[in-house]
């Protein structure tokens, strides 16, 4: 059997260059849509034969968004737009927005504006999304976008194909999470680095491809003999995790992540979408019943005690929030949601991430604090 560490190399070459994944399948002649966060399903770009592409930002500086976008404005909206200003994600057919953050809300015309050449697909859904108003409301919204897909693909969408691609991507989840148990039984053998690149992966990956290369590496992780590792034991909350400088500094200081509530990672495949006669309703059900994400409308802070519950399962030393800079939805989340932990008596720690900034020394200093204090 191969060993994890080779097969999580090709995990990290794909985090490392996406751009080479998109023009690898613009080359073979498939159409790719561009897929902002968050719960944009890509269930419907895959029933009309065209392959999604996640836009969750970059590590890069910003030369022209400032033109469009204040500079108070979060780094993924503002690196995704200089992607696109830069003609990186030329080759697009389209990019699809959603519209639940005031900063996403100007995204869709920013980019109309700046790039235009690629169009824009608004996707909305019923804020009150846990009702039946609220799931005919999405399900009508999701069947709207599935119909611009069709057209801008030039094929006809049928309910088959959306079913099939629910399943593949739902297949895709479940191997998500057996890796996520496997991860966390093995720290010694999958560092957060490594555990962010093959959940990340998935984005730039046709999702049946990523399901086999997530299923070989469960199984290598499985095969391994019982873990002796001793380190922090840590559960991570928040928009992204995936900077590769801070998750090195993790590792070298001593924590590994046993689990997560991150926007990107585990909050997308901890549920699978429900199977429905109408399909497109599914969708809209999936999205109800999400949870652990400030975007979504969660009155009573599930998301809390979602997160005290996962850091008890986890026997976690602690919570790390990294907090997007200049997220609003973060923020207002932060102050009920750290009282909850508090409450619990979860030690938490707030590191800010920031895609265009390439130095977290002042976050390598208060992890390398956390990591003393919770050694005692
Ligand atoms: S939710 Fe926060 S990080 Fe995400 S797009 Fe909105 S402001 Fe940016």
């Amino acid at each position: 059997m191969e060993k994890p560490e080779n097969l999580l190399a090709p995990f990290r070459a794909l985090c490392r260059n996406p751009g080479a994944q998109l023009d690898k399948v613009l080359a073979e002649g498939k159409k790719a849509v561009g897929v902002l966060p968050y719960f944009c399903p890509e269930e419907l770009v895959y029933a009309v034969g065209m392959r999604p592409f996640g836009l969750w930002g970059a590590e890069l500086e910003c030369a022209s968004s400032g033109r469009y976008y204040p500079g108070f404005i979060c780094s993924i909206l503002h690196t995704t737009l200089e992607m696109g200003l830069r003609g990186m994600l030329d080759g697009l057919s389209a990019v699809m927005v959603p519209t639940c953050c005031d900063a996403l809300k100007s995204f869709g015309p920013n980019w109309k504006y700046g790039v235009g050449a690629i169009p824009v697909i608004d996707a909305a859904w019923g804020q009150n999304r846990k009702t039946p108003a609220g799931e005919e409301f999405t399900r009508a919204s999701f069947r709207r976008i599935l119909g611009r897909l069709a057209e801008l693909a030039g094929r006809r969408a049928s309910d088959a194909a959306l079913a099939e691609a629910i399943a593949v991507c739902n297949e895709n989840r479940a191997a998500l999470r057996a890796f996520t148990a496997a991860a966390a039984a093995h720290p010694e053998a999958v560092s957060p680095a490594d555990r962010s690149a093959v959940l990340k992966a998935g984005f730039f990956l046709d999702r049946k491809e990523h399901t086999a290369m997530v299923r070989a590496l469960t199984e290598a992780l499985n095969a391994l003999p019982e873990s002796r590792w001793k380190g922090l034991r840590l559960v991570t909350t928040g928009i992204l995790a995936d900077s590769p400088a801070l998750l090195d500094i993790l590792g070298e200081s001593g924590f590994a992540v046993m689990d997560d509530q991150v926007a990107q990672e585990s909050v997308l495949f901890r549920r699978d979408v429900p199977v429905t006669e109408d399909p497109a309703l599914g969708l809209a059900r999936y999205l109800g019943q999400a949870e652990g994400c400030s975007v979504l409308y969660d009155p009573g802070k599930e998301r809390g005690r979602e997160l005290v519950r996962l850091a008890r399962a986890a026997k976690a030393d602690g919570v790390l929030w990294v907090m997007a800079k200049f997220c609003d939805p973060e923020e207002f989340d932060l102050v009920p949601v750290k009282r909850m932990l508090e409450d619990a008596g979860i030690p938490l720690l707030t590191v800010e991430a920031d895609q265009q900034s390439a130095s977290y020394e002042q976050a390598r200093s208060a992890l390398e604090a956390f990591a003393e204090m919770l050694r005692g």
